[in-house]
């Protein structure tokens, strides 16, 4: 390949796929990178990967939110990282449009393509969704979340109108996947311990609300570790509304299917994700979901040169025939590798092999000692199981750097309280300034 061209490998977003590819990749591409006969450019908006799973103890203030990202330069430093956001790929001419955070869009040329730009969250035509809601998706979204709720018991504790403490103190999920349940569990047992310090709120006074489409939820762990969940999350006081619909919400005045109506300062989406929109603005196949339509071999269908992976493509599961594998880390991380070699095979010309795994069922994490686990049949309650937990995504989660700074979290919050401050005044940093500047006008 050394006097040719370069092949130039450009991978679309730096979630699970794009990282774990990339750095397979790396390695594996050793000598052609080192030739120059191969240069890869990563781009995503953001210059970490973010490990979600971890997002729900982040919020619960367990580990600290830079812990639970892995900054992609320093992982990849065989990579061009590009910070933007990719709003075009026209394959037949092998390029993509790349839109910086300042200045123009550019075109970028590639040889080969790896859609991993992941999913976003799947919102309804609520009335009052957009501006009352957040979602649960993100590091951002994650700790403003946090600083919210802490900053609500500093409101509740410091008012007297009763509609204003019932509002503050009234949380709503709405979603019961593992994201839903992991940020309700986490947090309303972050609540339990912050209100230790508030002599004004009772447990009592708090409401946690969930609100679930269908009859059962954790699909994820099966039926009947969901069922057990569902008991455990009533027992700690949180409503669940099982087969209700969240009909609106203006305002934060929330309306549901039951016909109960409650104002809420905090309601979270977490009720399914979509591919990224950037699927719409490609010239790739996509399935009737609207993913990349992609073959066993990580393959975009029909076309050469282009491969996708991820929440964001449609991969048929072989080990369940006519099924397609579900939107998660556990396909995510091994799709990526496989897709890595599977480039590597593309560019020398050698076979390219089929993405098998078999969905091993799943963990979470339900608060500090709590858990549900149900992997490889073995089904696990409590204790063991959010040791399961822990373990395993600690096992996971990318770069011995970040697994340290994760224990070392986990083990100062044995012999410290957990921090229960908001710092939600770090959204608005410039206010303080703002009305000190104008203070100083009127003298
Ligand atoms: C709170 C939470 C908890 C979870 N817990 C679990 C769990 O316990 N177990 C499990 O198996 N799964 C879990 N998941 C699901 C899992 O995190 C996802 O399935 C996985 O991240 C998908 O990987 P991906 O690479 O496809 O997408 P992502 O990891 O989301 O990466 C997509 C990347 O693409 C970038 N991007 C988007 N659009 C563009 C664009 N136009 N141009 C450039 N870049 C772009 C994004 O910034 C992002 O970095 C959880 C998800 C959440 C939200």
């Amino acid at each position: 390949m050394a006097d040719r061209k370069p092949q130039h490998i450009v991978i679309v977003g730096g979630g699970y796929v794009g990282l774990y590819s990339a750095l397979r990749l790396q390695r594996t591409l050793r000598r052609e990178l080192r030739d120059g006969s191969v240069r890869i450019t990563l781009i995503d908006p953001q210059s970490y990967m973010t490990y979600q799973p971890f997002l729900p103890e982040a919020a619960a203030g367990n580990i600290s939110p830079r812990h639970v990202v892995a900054p992609l330069r320093r992982v990849l430093p065989k990579v061009r990282i590009l910070n933007g956001r990719v709003s075009k790929v026209h394959h037949e001419a092998r390029t993509v449009t790349f839109e910086p955070p300042a200045g123009q869009s550019r075109e970028i040329e590639y040889d080969v393509i790896v859609m991993a730009a992941g999913s976003i969250s799947r919102t309804l035509p609520i009335p009052g969704l957009e501006d009352a809601a957040i979602g649960f998706k993100s590091v951002g979204e994650a700790i403003a979340l946090r600083n919210r709720v802490l900053a609500l018991l500093d409101r509740a504790e410091s008012a007297e109108d009763e509609d204003v403490r019932r509002r503050a103190l009234t949380f709503v999920v709405v979603g019961g996947g593992f994201a839903g349940i992991e940020a309700l569990a986490e947090l309303e047992d972050m609540t339990e311990d912050a209100i230790k310090y508030y002599p004004g709120i009772d447990k009592k006074d708090l409401r946690w609300v969930l609100i679930e489409a269908s009859n059962r939820i954790l699909p994820e762990v099966g039926p009947e570790m969901g069922e057990w969940t569902a008991e455990q999350l009533r027992e700690r006081g949180i409503e669940l509304k099982m087969e209700t619909f969240l009909q609106s919400c203006e305002g934060g005045l929330v309306k549901t299917s039951d016909g109960d109506e409650f104002e809420s300062a905090t309601i979270v989406w977490t009720a399914g994700v979509k591919p990224s929109p950037i699927v719409n603005s490609t010239d790739l196949p996509l399935d009737e979901r609207g993913r990349i339509k992609t073959t066993t071999r990580l393959t975009v269908a029909g076309v050469k040169g282009a491969f996708a992976a991820g929440d964001i493509a449609g991969v048929p599961d072989v080990t369940n025939p006519g099924q397609f594998c579900a939107p998660n880390a556990q396909h995510a991380v091994r799709q990526a590798r496989v897709l890595g070699d599977n480039i590597t095979a593309y560019l020398r010309g050698e076979e390219l092999k089929d993405y098998r795994h078999k969905y091993v069922g799943s963990v979470a994490g339900l608060g500090l000692h709590r858990g549900v686990a149900n992997v490889y049949g073995i089904k696990l309650r409590g204790l063991p199981a959010w040791f399961m937990h822990r373990t395993y995504h600690l096992s996971r989660v990318p770069t011995v750097n970040r697994k340290v700074r994760v224990v070392m979290d986990w083990t100062l919050s044995l012999f410290f309280k957990r921090e229960t401050i908001s710092l939600g005044e770090i959204e608005h940093p410039r206010d303080e300034f703002r009305a000190a500047a104008k203070s100083g006008l009127k003298r």
